[in-house]
């Protein structure tokens, strides 16, 4: 990405999310605190969600035209939702006084890969975002989209106007970004799902990837993975208070010094937006794995947890499961499809799932974490159906009716309540 001409010094790169420009009044809201930085003698560029649930709506109407509307087409709809609210909070600022334009992802210099709905930001070309700064005190970015190769809209995948901010903050120099949201922090599990939870001060970039990969939706992954990989500070707070919320940074070596004290465990993940496919019957010979993940990959549908299992009675035929995003669930099943019915299997779903995560950089290095995970489960009553782990993490399976009691379970069993 190329360095910008701007001074970073003075240059604020804020993004505020669906919540926050939920309707008129909290653009308004938003407008004011712009103007204030703008007053500071900063100069912004700031990107939003759409408003509120819009893009949900979106979705929701494409599908009732199909039922699995074209790619291409649905980005074009979805990417409408963000140049909405760009458009109205730049009239907003300039019925303020605050000289601010807005900027499609197109316009802004947002070129991304072309997998659409899941496009990834290849290089941000900030000559004409660049000159609008030179002549605004805001510029107002629509995020969660860009322009592909082909040159059509593309869109970054569910929650990615995130990644949208970091870019921008990697792209202009600037040090840091700041992400207002409807929490004021990133707290050790959802505190809407366990409002005990502790809100953490600071958090590595490497746990806050593994906890937003694993459904907590908090923050986009990859703009996590793009925040470390610029070293971009990134600031998570409420977009309804002054407060400090939690920045998400490098510091592992701090962390390695206080380990003693602390928990090995800093966040608890449940992510029931997976669905688990399984496949019976397929033979038990070298190269299937391979074709149906091969198969899967070229449907454009990533994969999670993967098990084979034990064969049963004939033992040329065994099992496989994995878990894909609920999204993507009709795609994978006519992706593998085609594969098992060529071998003689057959796929099926089970969507009353939920995979229940613990991560910590100490996770691997500390003996006894997965027992005193397993052991928390089990005395919650959940079964526990697949099991990945990771340097820094282990996750499991679980019935999704048992989900809740479990989390609760493993998040008091690590001692991550807060204090009384
Ligand atoms: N509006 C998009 C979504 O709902 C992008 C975002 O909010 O970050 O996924
Ligand atoms: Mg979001």
């Amino acid at each position: 990405m190329s360095q910008a001409s701007v001074d970073p010094s003075s240059l604020r790169v804020w993004k505020f999310g669906g919540t926050s420009v939920g309707d008129l009044d909290r653009i308004g809201k938003v407008a004011h605190r712009i103007a204030r930085a703008v007053e500071d003698g900063h100069r912004l560029v700031v990107t939003v969600s759409a408003m509120g649930r819009t893009t949900d709506r979106l979705v929701a109407t494409a599908r009732e035209i199909s039922e699995r509307p074209n790619r291409r087409e649905l980005d074009a709809l979805m990417a409408t939702g963000e140049q909405q609210s760009v458009a109205l909070l730049a009239m907003a600022l300039l019925e303020r006084g605050v000289a601010a334009r807005s900027m499609t992802g197109a316009q802004a210099g947002f070129r991304t890969s072309d997998l659409h709905g899941e496009a990834r930001i290849l290089k941000v070309e900030t000559d004409a975002l660049e000159r609008a700064l030179a002549s605004h005190d805001c510029v107002v970015v629509a995020g969660f989209q860009g322009v592909n190769p082909n040159g059509d809209t593309a869109t970054l995948g569910r929650g990615g106007s995130d990644t949208t901010a970091v870019a921008l903050a990697a792209a202009l120099g600037a040090p840091s970004c700041e992400i207002f949201t409807d929490t004021d922090g990133i707290y050790t599990t959802d505190p809407h799902a366990v409002p005990s939870a502790t809100k953490l001060d600071q958090i590595d970039y490497e746990e806050m990837l593994e906890l937003a990969s694993l459904g907590a939706r908090v923050l986009h992954p990859r703009s996590v993975w793009y925040a470390r990989r610029y070293g971009v500070e990134v600031h998570v707070r409420s977009s309804f208070s002054f407060a400090e919320g939690t920045r998400v940074k490098h510091l592992s070596r701090d962390k390695e010094q206080s380990m003693i004290t602390e928990s090995p465990v800093t966040g608890v993940a449940l992510d029931t937006a997976h669905a688990r496919i399984n496949l019976v019957g397929v033979p038990d010979t070298p190269g299937v794995a391979s074709r149906v993940f091969e198969a899967l990959g070229n449907a454009g549908v990533s994969v999670d947890m993967i098990i084979q299992g034990v064969p049963g009675d004939d033992s040329s035929r065994q099992q496989m499961a994995f878990t894909v995003a609920e999204d993507y669930v009709n795609e994978a099943l006519e992706a593998v499809e085609d594969v098992t019915n060529a071998l003689g299997g057959q796929a099926t779903v089970s969507h009353e799932v939920a995979k229940l995560s613990i991560v910590g950089v100490a996770v691997g290095s500390t003996p006894g974490v997965a027992g005193t995970m397993f052991r928390a489960i089990s005395d919650a009553g959940a079964n526990i159906e697949m099991i990945a782990t990771s340097e820094i993490r282990v996750s499991v399976l679980l019935p999704l009716a048992q989900a809740q009691a479990a989390l609760n379970a493993v998040h008091a069993a690590f001692g991550l309540n807060q204090a009384e």
